[in-house]
């Protein structure tokens, strides 16, 4: 249940007396429909009518209240002309002017000989400053209430300053002060106001300085809502913790031959992600373990170890990919390794039929085979295994939730890990998921170059086609993005032919062409060529598998660059630099480049580091867009900024848990305050998770 405090705040927005139902309609689609959507409509600017110079110092463009005399009124010779007024100080003239005005308004509020306040943004027009529709008008008793500083609020289409700043006003006549949730030290060390204080501040901006999002005030009340949303991870954790698991040990053989069998030592990062994973299988709670390394880090080996744990235990894996390619390229890592260590690997795919995928099924059922490769083929009813224990899951963010879950009930108390490419920044991380188990493959595996990657303005088109007629003379495969011209898959792929077809005019049958409308088996078919047959120039929309390995690809030549976020072109640049032959990255770009663009490319030409270019796009492109934070299902946050309050959001992180710890049930104090800020900030539904006393 809400706490009955907060009643006044969650009533909707037409509950406010003055704003009728056609305001309350617009403010709605500005703001949001409750009284404390309004709370947390943030000023984006204000209105400083303080300056009130002398008529004729005011500076010109400035917004001036001037105390001036109504000397006399010019109304047009005809209607387009605007109604002129021309008044003074002691220290000059001003005209006021008018379009479309009515005469009889302006000789009431503007009469020849009064004296009056007017206020508006000055220009200078022939030698005199002028102010064009006066925001306000008033006598000289007036002033005082004319003299004011006003915050700004976002818009939507018809609503008027007036009318949104009103119901904020009234929204927050609605507020008071709400016992405090927050740490009175914390509170203190960072000398923030309370809640009511810092909400009452947000809406009152003294000067520009008060617009940011340094402020005590905003950072207070950006804290509030972090430990919300932690406190509300960090209770759902605690609840998923106490589903009971298994624990899962093995013995070490299986993996200890195909360790002696790998071409290759594990890298360091790759070492302790299989530490963890182990860890979190021999305990008796359930694993959820995010996996993250960029493409080529090394993740597969790593799933492959931990499936061998399971393996090890008399238990069976399955390790489940988001396409047929990646499931089959997994297959082919994994099979050859799996033989090493004498045990057998079943690949079930959408396409196997027939008689062999009824005895890869079988085998599963039946428990006969300990380890599994596929897509989503693997959680089809039909699919079951004897003992499945541990759960891979690849690529997630092509995964809903649904699909995860139904991986995991195809045993008892399934462990998962969860696989991605995709850096998520560590904030990002934490403001979805709290603290989420997560391992991080940090290094590249031995011998790997970094990637050579040069930005080049498109005329120099000539000199890249003939760096890439020399690679491919000497044995190298090159991959050729073209660009995303629009979110339409087939303008991308009028650029990506074009191009292709260019490109085979000079190079002939050893230009292929991928594209996300070719069939699956044909895109197979080229994927296979490209990789080890024919095919030298891979055309490709931005389609391209992320997983995709084909070591023998030097060069990334990407179009228009500058139309890929960083993140993109960083998945991208993966693609090559797989091997120890060196790699080059060629960022074709239209110039002129826009500041974004080219601070982006700068970002990738200094550094090959996911996670810091993960940081970097969340810096630069703002939380919201990074992930899509809707789909991502990710929170949204009105007060907390995740790329400017980050800080704050480890603070919340260790905070949350704390009070967690002391009052696992929210029922003291402190406790109590804390459900409240739950509700404030509709993290309610986890309330129940507070463990019942
Ligand atoms: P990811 O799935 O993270 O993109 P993969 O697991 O597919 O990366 O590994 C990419 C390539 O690197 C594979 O060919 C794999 O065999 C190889 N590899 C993995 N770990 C190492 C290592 N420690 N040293 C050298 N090569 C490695
Ligand atoms: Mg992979």
């Amino acid at each position: 249940m809400r706490p009955e405090i907060l009643f006044p705040l969650f009533a909707p927005i037409g509950a406010l007396t003055g704003v009728g139902p056609h305001n309350a309609k617009l403010i709605e689609q500005a703001a949001g429909p409750r009284v404390v959507d309004l709370l947390w409509h943030r000023p984006s600017g204000l209105i400083d009518r303080r300056y009130a110079p002398p008529v004729a110092e005011a500076k010109p463009g400035s917004i001036a209240t001037l105390t001036i005399t109504v000397d006399t009124h010019l109304p047009p010779r005809i209607p387009r002309l605007p109604y002129k007024i021309y008044a003074h100080d002691a220290s000059g003239q001003l005209a006021l002017v008018f379009f479309h005005a009515r005469a009889d308004y302006l000789l009431k509020t503007l009469p020849v000989g009064a004296t009056r306040i007017v206020s508006g943004r000055i220009e200078m027009f022939q030698g005199l400053p002028q102010i064009t529709h006066p925001d306000a008008i008033g006598t000289p008793e007036e002033i005082e209430s004319i003299r004011t500083v006003a915050p700004v609020y976002p818009l939507s289409a018809g609503l008027s300053l007036k009318v949104i700043t009103k119901a904020i006003r009234l929204a927050l006549a609605r507020t008071r002060a709400l016992p405090e949730w927050q740490d009175p030290a914390l509170v203190a060390r960072h000398t923030w106001p309370s809640w009511h204080q810092a909400l009452l501040a947000l809406h009152a901006p003294q000067s520009e300085a008060d617009l940011a999002p340094t402020t005590p005030a905003r950072r207070r009340l950006a804290y509030d809502e972090l430990l919300a949303s932690q406190l509300a991870v960090g209770l759902v954790r605690e609840h998923l913790r106490q589903r009971p698991g298994r624990p899962t040990r093995g013995d070490g053989s299986l993996r200890a031959r195909v360790l002696a069998a790998l071409p290759f030592n594990l890298t360091a990062s790759q070492e302790q992600a299989i530490d963890e994973i182990e860890r979190d299988l021999a305990s008796p709670n359930r694993m959820l373990r995010l996996l993250q390394g960029d493409v080529g880090s090394g993740k597969t080996v790593v799933a492959f170890l931990a499936m061998l744990i399971a393996a090890e235990a008399g238990g069976q894996a399955a390790l489940m990919a988001p396409t047929e390619l990646l499931a089959r390229q997994h297959y082919a890592t994994i099979a050859p390794l799996a033989a090493a260590a004498g045990i057998e690997v079943v690949l079930l795919t959408g396409r196997d039929k027939g008689r062999e995928r009824e005895a890869s099924r079988a085998a599963l059922a039946e428990g006969r085979i300990a380890l599994a490769v596929g897509t989503h083929a693997l959680v089809q009813e039909e699919v079951g295994f004897a003992d499945l224990r541990l759960a891979v899951i690849d690529e997630q963010h092509r995964f809903g939730v649904h699909q995860r879950m139904l991986m995991t009930a195809k045993g008892q108390a399934v462990d998962l890990l969860v696989m991605t490419a995709t850096p998520i920044p560590r904030t990002l991380m934490l403001a979805a998921y709290g603290d989420l188990d997560g391992s991080r493959l940090t290094e590249k595996p031995a011998g790997r170059k970094p990637v050579d990657t040069r930005a080049l303005p498109i005329e120099r088109l000539d000199e890249v086609i003939a760096a890439v007629a020399r690679a491919i003379d000497s044995g190298a495969k090159v991959y050729w993005v073209c660009p995303l011209v629009e979110e339409s898959e087939e303008l991308d792929l009028e650029a990506a032919t074009a191009r292709h077809r260019s490109l085979t005019e000079r190079f002939g049958a050893r230009v292929g062409l991928v594209h996300g409308g070719l069939k699956p088996l044909e895109k197979d078919r080229v994927m296979a060529s490209f990789s080890n047959g024919g095919i030298d120039i891979l055309v490709a929309t931005t389609v391209i598998e992320v997983g995709v390995d084909v070591p023998a690809a030097t060069v990334m030549v990407i179009e228009h660059a500058e139309r890929f976020g960083l993140a993109q072109l960083h998945q991208l640049r993966g693609r090559v630099g797989r091997s120890s032959r060196a790699s080059t990255c060629l960022l074709l770009y239209a110039p002129p480049l826009t500041q974004g663009a080219r601070a982006r490319i700068n970002i990738l030409r200094e550094t090959d580091d996911g996670f810091r270019i993960a940081e970097e796009d969340l810096r630069l492109r703002g939380a919201g867009e990074v992930l899509g934070t809707r789909q991502s299902g990710l929170p949204m946050f009105r007060l907390a900024d995740l790329g400017l309050h980050s800080d704050l959001l480890e603070i919340a992180r260790d905070d949350a848990r704390l009070a967690l710890e002391r009052d696992p049930t929210l029922t003291g104090a402190r406790g109590a305050a804390l459900r409240v800020l739950l509700y404030l900030f509709e993290r309610d539904a986890v309330v129940k998770y507070a463990r019942a006393g």
